[in-house]
């Protein structure tokens, strides 16, 4: 008994060994299937994508600055700031509470409505801005304006912050201090 044993076992594991090397592992399993088409690759490759959303074009701060004083933003924005003509697109009739992560997705706009921000590619955030990140800080208490009364995606919001934060501490945008008034009565006693 234990001869034939054996063999049923040696058997076993020569029918293991020659099985193995052809057995596809089943995470490597699609490839076998797929066949990759070069030619369509190329085609999906050089399918035009229209250049009102394309966003891979990096623009100078210089030329937003100079786009600000320009007639052709007076044209489109008149005296308001550039989110008083946004209105926020939102299923239901309940506001949800933060608005989207982000309105551009691999160097594409990726939404219907973007934000104030991602919508012109002209408006850079960027602390020598000031013409543009003064027109998200409130004019009663200097704070920022909060997104959801703007309309920034969070990404824009985030770099918002940034950029006013850094021109603060820069001293390019000047901000007022409330100033305290102390009682040294109470000190001299
Ligand atoms: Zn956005």
């Amino acid at each position: 008994m234990p001869l034939i044993l054996n063999k049923l076992q040696l058997a076993a594991s020569l029918f293991r060994s020659n099985l193995t090397p052809k057995v596809i592992p089943l995470k490597f399993l699609h490839l076998t299937f797929i066949q990759h088409d070069e030619a369509q690759d190329e085609k999906r490759a050089n399918v035009a994508v229209p250049s009102s959303k394309d966003r891979t074009k990096i623009i100078p701060v210089e030329i937003s600055m100079k786009y600000l004083k320009s007639k052709a933003y007076k044209e489109t924005y008149g005296n308001d700031p550039v989110w008083k003509q946004y209105r926020r697109n939102y299923k239901g009739n309940i506001l949800p509470r933060k608005t989207r992560a982000t309105c551009i997705v691999c160097g594409l706009i990726a939404t219907g409505s973007p934000c104030p921000i991602c919508r012109d590619e002209y408006l850079i955030l960027d602390y020598h801005n000031i013409d543009l990140l003064r027109q998200f800080i409130s004019q009663y208490d200097g704070q920022i304006l909060h997104y959801n009364f703007t309309g920034l995606c969070q990404k824009a919001y985030k770099d918002l912050c940034v950029a006013i934060i850094k021109a603060k501490e820069y001293g390019i945008l000047t901000y007022d201090v409330p100033f305290r008034y102390y009682d040294y009565v109470e000190w001299k006693n």
